[in-house]
This record gives C-alpha cells, sequence and structure tokens, in this order.
C-alpha cells in the first residue's frame, strides 16, 4: 500500500514539477542561433556554445529566488482591452506613464524587457566584457524565444480558463521533444535589425495571433479521445510521468500544421538577429582576444552557488512553463 502511494505520489510529483521540457526548446533555440553569426562573432561563440547552450534556461531557474523574474516571461495582453496588441505603448517609459509600473509588472513586461536587454548587450560588447557577452546573450535568447510563444502572451496561459489545464507544457514543450528532429531549422545568417522594438512587437503580435487556434484546435481533438487514450504513462529515469500519449501529440501536430515549428524557428531567427545587431551597434569589436577567456575557479563556484540558490528558491512564482495542471 505505501508502495503504491509512493509511486503516486512520484506521478503526481512528476506531472506537476518536473515534466519541463521547456528546457529542451529553449537550449536548442540558442544553441542553433549561434551558427547564424558571422565569421567574426562565431568564433567566440562557437567557442562558448556550451555555455550558451546551458544557461539558455538561467531566467526560468531565476524565477524561484528573484522576485521581478517572472513577469520578464510574458504579457498577458487580454489585460489592456481588446486591441491591446496595437495599442500598447512600444516605449517602456510611455507604457509606465500610461499604466504604472505596477501594471506592466503585473501582467507581464517580456516585450519591454527584450528591449532593455539588447541595451545591455550592445554595452557588453563595447566594453569587451566577454562574462557579460556570454551571460547576456544567453539570457536575451531566453526571453526572445519566449516571446515567440503564443501562450507567452495570453492571460489563459495554460488552458486553466478553458479546461484545458496542461497545454502550455505540452505545445512548447511535449511537441518539440517529440518532433524537433524534423524541423527544418535553416534561418539563413544573421540580419541586421533596423528597428528591433518594432521585430519584437510583430512577433508578439504573430504569437498572440495564434492563441485562438492552439487552444481551439485541442478543443476539438479532445473530443475525439478518451482520458485513457489521451494520456500515457513514460518512464523517465526512475520516475514514471504522465504525458499526453504519441498519438494524441501526433494529431495535435497534424492540426497546427506546424506552428510549433514556425515559431521555433522565428525565434532562432530573431535570437541571432538580436546578438548580431548588439554587436553592430557596439561597433563591431573584435572578438578574438576573447575567444579564449576562460572563467576563474572563484567564478565558477559563485556561479554554481547562485545556480543553487535559484534552484532552492521559495518564491511563489506564476508558472509559465511545462507544469501547471
Ligand atoms: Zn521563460
Amino acid at each position: 500500500m505505501r508502495k503504491i502511494y509512493f509511486l503516486l505520489l512520484c506521478v503526481v510529483f512528476c506531472w506537476g514539477f518536473t515534466f519541463n521540457w521547456g528546457f529542451f526548446a529553449h537550449k536548442k533555440i540558442n544553441r542553433l542561433a549561434v551558427y547564424s553569426l558571422p565569421p567574426e562573432m562565431l568564433i567566440f561563440f562557437k567557442r562558448h556554445i556550451q555555455f550558451i547552450t546551458e544557461n539558455a534556461v538561467n531566467p526560468d531557474r531565476r524565477r524561484y529566488a528573484v522576485k521581478e523574474e517572472a513577469p520578464r516571461h510574458y504579457i498577458d495582453l487580454e489585460a489592456y482591452g481588446d486591441s491591446a496588441i496595437y495599442n500598447l505603448p512600444r516605449n517602456w517609459e510611455d507604457a509606465v506613464v500610461k499604466y504604472s509600473q505596477d501594471t506592466l509588472y503585473e501582467y507581464g513586461i517580456v516585450p519591454w524587457y527584450i528591449m532593455e536587454m539588447k541595451q545591455k548587450l550592445t554595452k557588453a560588447f563595447r566594453y569587451k566584457n566577454s562574462k557579460g557577452i556570454l551571460r547576456i546573450s544567453a539570457d536575451i535568447g531566453h526571453y526572445i524565444a519566449d516571446a515567440n510563444v503564443p501562450l507567452h502572451t495570453t492571460i489563459n496561459y495554460n488552458g486553466q480558463m478553458t479546461g484545458q489545464r496542461g497545454i502550455h507544457g505540452f505545445w512548447e514543450s511535449r511537441l518539440p521533444e517529440l518532433y524537433s528532429h524534423q524541423y527544418d531549422f535553416f534561418v539563413g545568417k544573421a540580419q541586421y535589425l533596423e528597428d528591433p522594438q518594432t521585430m519584437i512587437w510583430r512577433a508578439v503580435t504573430q504569437a498572440h495571433l495564434a492563441v485562438d487556434s492552439v487552444l481551439s484546435l485541442e478543443r476539438e481533438l479532445e473530443k475525439k479521445f478518451s482520458s485513457e487514450k489521451k494520456f500515457s504513462f513514460e518512464q523517465r529515469g526512475a520516475t514514471t510521468v504522465k504525458v499526453y500519449s504519441k498519438e494524441y501529440s501526433k494529431a495535435y501536430r497534424q492540426m497546427l500544421k506546424g506552428q510549433v515549428e514556425r515559431q521555433m524557428r522565428m525565434a532562432v531567427k530573431m535570437v541571432t538577429d538580436f546578438w548580431y545587431t548588439c554587436w553592430i551597434d557596439a561597433g563591431q569589436p573584435s572578438l578574438l582576444e576573447l575567444v579564449d577567456i576562460k572563467f576563474s575557479e572563484q567564478q565558477l563556484e559563485e556561479f554554481e552557488r547562485q545556480k543553487e540558490q535559484w534552484r532552492q528558491g521559495r518564491i511563489k512564482s506564476r508558472s509559465h512553463e511545462a507544469n501547471e495542471l
């Protein structure tokens, strides 16, 4: 009896907390973005591709330790009325005047925060701050990727208002995990963005316009599947996790007609374009002399300590990830 109870706990726990393959997609997006950079940048980024990849998920880890972190990952557009996406002030200062900083934080700040990160990354390039370049590049890659996820632009972010709890992770984690090896990620060379701010808002608009199909198609699909067929159990190391079944995932993928792939590709393209634009805006500093930088023992220890803090953080954060059911 005890054993069964323990197993049950395991299943519930994994469903609730460790079913987090959003990490998988974030890492993949940052990693792929490196390969579109021009050689002057590639030499540096490729040398540190492991760092850029592994740290693509830092902002998510930080959410549980840093209070201000959570709102940087999303924007609840409905909070601002019907045509919010077209009417919201693009500049942070204007938005603060119109709605107050508290309100903006309440409903998420992702499009504005990416611009702040862009300035920081440009500065890091300008000062040839190699560690800053790496950390901020990894971070901005994460926020850009989030801005391209439809369910990061809506108040109904996990289908909780429409009886679809779990759809967040289904769309952004389960599907890429199952199918991204079949996606076409060729995005060509990084391009300079004349107007990065407009690019961000365009991406958020596109993501938001997709919300309706993300939700309505799954509602339609659900009618055709019994609960036993909709879910299945998979082994993850020593634990059993409840997942959307392969059959159900396949059917949803077909209905979405390449939407996840398109959004992921958009994210890769945007990340590489942003990194490149920051470098150009910084005056194209030579990164050659930075190629061999190494983190000192002390810095690595400090970094690990911070990661541990993030892991153990107890700040209650609204989940915008795979997990909430
Ligand atoms: Zn995130």
